[in-house]
């Protein structure tokens, strides 16, 4: 931590130059942990169901499938890529958007997620300055990532991110490095039961589910990071987000699809972790003169 505040001070170009360079190399590790994760997932579920239906059911020995195995290859043509063709972006660039060797074209999703995960990560730099809260604050932020794109693909939060997110949260809050542990705690169980409540209510009104508990869980995480005074600012960003880039798809579509809440809520949690209290202060001080 010492070094770091060292470098800002002496060379801040070169502090935040590798900040970017570590933004962009996660955000090449979020493109597999985005690509992998339903799909791991997927495969672990449908064994669980049939070896409920089946107990002699034995999964067939299949190649092993996780976060680092197999090595990164074309989703194409299965060609294992070389190191050079992995280098976040620039190889995008380089190879013009398309495979080395089958020519097939690489969809414009990888170097976005690269370039998403080098902007937030020197943003989260910029707003803390270095320090443990900035540390801290990009693990937030690239979880916040992974689970925007993963719920915006196949409409899950999964439990193996969104409840280890709380976890650190609670943990990060128990030496008070965000707010108070108290304030933790009730922002945990506040922002799981406020949502909790809406799709009840929801579901007794109208008999349809609104929103998956994943939701809640993510509401209770960022609650359990910044407390329970923001809760209500990201319930109502979130909602705004999601009426106004919900009414657009609509008009796109002409009907209505499948909505995953839980990218708006990301986005929103992210906004009020980084300017939250300005924005609170700058409302208050602007409805209370
Ligand atoms: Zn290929």
């Amino acid at each position: 931590m010492q070094s770091l505040v060292i470098l800002f001070t002496t060379s801040p170009t070169l502090f935040y130059l590798i900040i970017a360079i570590l933004g962009l190399c996660m955000g090449s590790f979020l493109n597999v942990v985005i690509y992998r994760t339903p799909l791991i997932l997927k495969q672990r579920w449908t064994h669980e169901c049939k070896q409920y239906l089946d107990p002699n059911f034995q999964p067939e020995p299949q190649q092993k499938f996780n976060l680092s195995l197999p090595a990164s290859h074309c989703p194409q043509c299965q060609h294992k890529l070389k190191w050079y063709h992995n280098i976040p972006l620039f190889s995008w660039l380089i190879l013009n958007g398309r495979c080395a060797y089958c020519k097939q074209s690489i969809a414009l999703r990888y170097p976005l997620v690269e370039l998403i995960s080098m902007c937030c990560t020197v943003i989260v730099a910029y707003v803390y300055g270095p320090s443990l809260e900035m540390l801290a604050g990009f693990g937030l932020t690239w979880t916040l990532i992974a689970l925007t794109f993963i719920d915006f693909d196949s409409q899950f939060l999964p439990d193996s991110y969104t409840i280890p997110l709380a976890m650190a949260g609670l943990l990060l809050n128990s030496w008070s490095l965000y707010t108070s542990p108290q304030q933790a705690i009730w922002g945990y169980l506040i922002g799981f039961l406020s949502l909790w409540l809406v799709y009840q209510g929801f579901k007794y009104f109208t008999g349809k589910e609104g929103m998956g508990y994943g939701d809640f869980k993510l509401l209770a995480a960022l609650g359990a990071w910044m407390g329970p005074s923001m809760l209500a600012l990201i319930i109502l960003l979130s909602s705004s987000l999601g009426a106004i880039i919900g009414i657009i798809l609509l008009k796109i579509h002409k009907e209505s699809q499948p909505f995953a809440f839980g990218p708006y809520l990301a986005i929103a949690g992210w906004i009020a972790f980084l300017w939250g209290e300005k924005i609170m202060d700058y409302y208050w001080g602007y409805a209370l003169p």
